[in-house]
């Protein structure tokens, strides 16, 4: 049985990106007969926006997505997490850390693999990584392989502020949510090899992956709410414009303007087909 997901985090309201994520999401489930659920993955408490989750999925209420079950929330499984962290713990897989992030730059370089620097306290928990390439097969990029003591090194899985790492989180949900295929943005790519590992390490399975190209505005930057990007209209006719600009942006574009948000839908939803999606990375769209 298919069981995919759309998993915003709520910083802010919802944007262009992530209703294509979504969307993709959505038909990808629904055309093979699928589940689909939402996750707020609410785990970085610090960035959470008071009120973005309800705004996200009020917006995705309003835009007529459908999910199965009740919405999941990051912040209550907080034990699952630490359940998780135990066993991995329990496995030798894991080391304290002292290293602040400035000492770190983009791959840890390995300081406290075998033990804590002289007078140094633990900061946070790292998982242990190795030489072995992982190596998935992306449903729009083809094979891909990562080394990940070449990419990030040993990273990790429970921060200095004592909160849960993005990635261990999703990888516990993923599983415990029994999510067969995952279907999101190009930006979380260079996350998959991660949480593939951590599958492993935990011995859990393996969804498959599909990531989408990343929208991007008029300067070729990536939209997302760190950029400041607009929140999706949320009110007809403009929230049906911006539905056909998210098809068109997904492969499938309308022959006419639609006239309501559900004649959008009925049109999309038997013609569509994820291979469609372009494999070109990105290309700007209009309301940006
Ligand atoms: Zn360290």
């Amino acid at each position: 049985m298919y069981r995919g997901r759309f998993a915003p985090s709520p910083t802010g309201p919802l944007h262009f990106g992530s209703l294509v994520a979504a969307m993709a999401s959505y038909l990808d489930a629904r055309s093979q007969g699928g589940e689909w659920l939402v996750r707020i993955e609410d785990v970085d408490t610090p960035r959470n926006q008071p009120g973005a989750a309800d705004s996200i999925l009020r917006t995705l209420e309003f835009y007529g997505f459908e999910w199965d079950g009740p919405v999941l929330y990051q912040s209550s499984r907080f034990e699952a997490y630490q359940c998780a962290l135990e066993k991995l713990r329990r496995a030798r897989a894991l080391f304290p850390c002292a290293c602040s992030r400035k000492e770190v730059g983009e791959i840890y370089p390995g300081t406290c693999r075998n033990g804590l620097p002289p007078s140094r306290e633990p900061r946070s928990w790292r998982l242990r990584v190795d030489d072995d390439p992982i190596r998935f097969n992306d449903r729009r990029l083809g094979a891909q392989e990562e080394v990940l003591s070449e990419s990030v090194g040993d990273f990790v899985v429970k921060r200095a502020n004592g909160l849960f790492a993005y990635q261990l989180a999703v990888v516990v949900d993923d599983c415990w949510q029994g999510i067969t295929d995952v279907v999101r943005g190009s930006d979380l790519l260079t996350s998959t090899a991660r949480q593939i590992y951590l599958q492993t390490k935990l011995q859990l399975p393996s969804p498959s992956y599909l990531h989408l190209p990343v929208a991007i505005d008029r300067t070729g930057d990536k939209l997302s709410k760190q950029t400041k990007a607009q929140p999706i209209p949320t009110s007809e006719p403009a929230a049906v414009v911006t539905l056909a600009e998210a098809f068109e942006f997904l492969g499938h574009t309308p022959p006419q303007p639609f006239h309501s948000i559900k004649d959008a839908w009925a049109w999309i939803k038997p013609i569509w087909e994820t291979g469609n999606i372009p494999a070109v990375r990105a290309r700007s769209i209009s309301h940006a």
